[in-house]
């Protein structure tokens, strides 16, 4: 049992009537009805994906212990220095909002046993994150991704084929002008070279940098390069770059992934710039862009050490994530046409009097079981109302229950552009309808 919220609290609250609305938290939108045909579109191509490459759907809870973060994320990234929700429970336990998805994903790996499954094991997540950032376009502070993970495999093919079935799933939701970016951030062998030649290099330019960025040079100098401000870009023109700086491993990895994404024919670009903000990376990252608004809608790499972080045997793994709102921003630009479900253009059925009300109800339930979508303000008792609702909601057809014809188990059909009107028998509704309105089956 939790504890009660502080007696003080309640009283303080009690019978107070509040002077303004309250408002959503900043940075959270409400998921509203128009947006909901384009996420359970969206929600429905990443399942099919899933299922046709063998992935096992996980829901993971919404707050996990801080430490698994800590650990995981990275202490030196911008997620755990900046943008978590952190929080003590009534009975002290430190946990935060999730804010990705990879840490928590590994430890159900680890904590349910999951090591002593065929490898790779491929998982599946989707529902809402939390980061705290300064809410922008496209950038909230809850918001949707779905996220797939191929642990126990270190070839370079399950690199290429995350970023395509990522690709598939962007693909099937007819987005156009994708670009895959990739690069290769190295391994503990060569990667501390590489830094250690961006700290020489940057050393002298220090002053010329943001502010974000001479904070970075201290702890977390590979952002430099993929910060988006004006005045950096000059600086970062002639940075070392990491495919100078492979070791044999990597450098193969790194051919053999450019070959797969030739044969798979992806239109891909090397961005020797592109290192993701999350410390776990190894080898490669890559991410997928709209090019028509450069927006980033994917994001992804290899993380062959994080499982070891967590505690497991070493492990090699690759994943990434698509985030759901700037997809809906996108199709619902492109007006790209997914089934309607909405209340609109909906057969309406009007009920008067108490003997149709009664009825109403399970009339309803009949067309439901006949695949026939209708819609209803049964709480409006006249006439002239509930035809002025199905007006509004541009219903071509009405059904009309009123006292006699729940009596005689009959319903009035009217076609509301001709007016003209039919007497139809409830015991064979469906079929008498169907022939009526053959648009409205669904
Ligand atoms: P990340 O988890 O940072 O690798 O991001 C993967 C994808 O999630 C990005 O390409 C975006 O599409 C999306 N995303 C990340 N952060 C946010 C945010 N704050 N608001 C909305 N979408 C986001």
């Amino acid at each position: 049992m939790g504890r009660k919220p502080k007696d003080s609290i309640v009283k303080k609250v009690k019978h107070q009537k509040l002077k303004k609305i309250i408002q959503a938290p900043k940075g959270m939108p409400d998921i509203l009805p128009e947006d909901d045909q384009f996420r359970r579109k969206i929600y429905k191509v990443a399942h099919e994906v899933a299922d046709y490459y063998g992935f096992g759907k996980v829901e993971l809870p919404i707050a996990e212990e801080t430490n698994l973060f800590l650990h995981g994320t990275g202490a030196t990234s911008e997620i755990v220095q900046r943008q978590m929700f952190s929080f003590k429970t009534p009975g002290g336990d430190q946990l935060s909002l999730r804010p990705e998805f990879t840490p928590n994903l590994m430890r159900v790996y680890l904590e349910k046993g999951f090591f002593n499954l065929p490898k790779p094991v491929k998982l599946f997540t989707y529902g809402p994150l939390f980061r705290y950032e300064q809410p922008q376009r496209g950038r909230y502070r809850q918001f949707w991704q779905y996220d797939f993970e191929v642990i126990g495999d270190g070839d370079p093919i399950y690199d290429a084929l995350t970023i395509q079935l990522m690709y598939n799933t962007l693909n099937d939701l007819k987005i156009k002008n994708l670009l895959v970016e990739v690069n290769t951030i190295g391994c503990d062998n060569c990667r501390p070279i590489w830094r250690k030649n961006l700290k020489n290099y940057f050393h002298s330019k220090l002053k010329k940098l943001c502010s974000d960025c001479q904070r970075r040079y201290k702890n977390n100098i590979l952002r430099i390069l993929d910060c988006k401000s004006e005045q950096c870009q000059p600086i970062k023109e002639n940075a070392p770059k990491m495919i100078d700086y492979l070791c044999h491993d990597c450098r193969s990895h790194f051919k053999s992934l450019l070959e797969y994404l030739e044969e798979l024919q992806l239109p891909y670009e090397i961005n020797h710039r592109l290192v993701r903000g999350l410390d776990y990376y190894t080898k490669t990252v890559f991410e997928i862009r709209e090019t028509d608004d450069n927006l980033a809608l994917c994001g992804g790499g290899r993380y062959d050490y994080l499982v070891e972080i967590l505690g497991g045997r070493p492990t090699p793994a690759v994943g990434a994530a698509v985030g759901v709102e700037r997809l809906v921003e996108i199709l619902k630009n492109k007006q790209t046409r997914v089934t309607d479900n909405s209340q609109k253009n909906r057969l309406f059925l009007i009920i008067l009097g108490e003997q149709a009300k009664k009825k109403g109800l399970g009339l309803m339930e009949t067309l439901r079981k006949a695949n026939i979508n209708v819609a209803e303000s049964f709480g409006k008792d006249s006439l002239k109302a509930q035809l002025r609702q199905a007006d509004k909601m541009n219903s071509p057809f009405v059904l009309i229950m009123g006292q006699k014809e729940a009596i005689d188990n009959t319903v009035i059909f009217r076609d509301m552009k001709s007016g003209v009107q039919e007497l139809i028998n409830i015991d064979n509704i469906g079929e008498e309808l169907k022939k009526h309105i053959k648009n409205f089956i669904v």
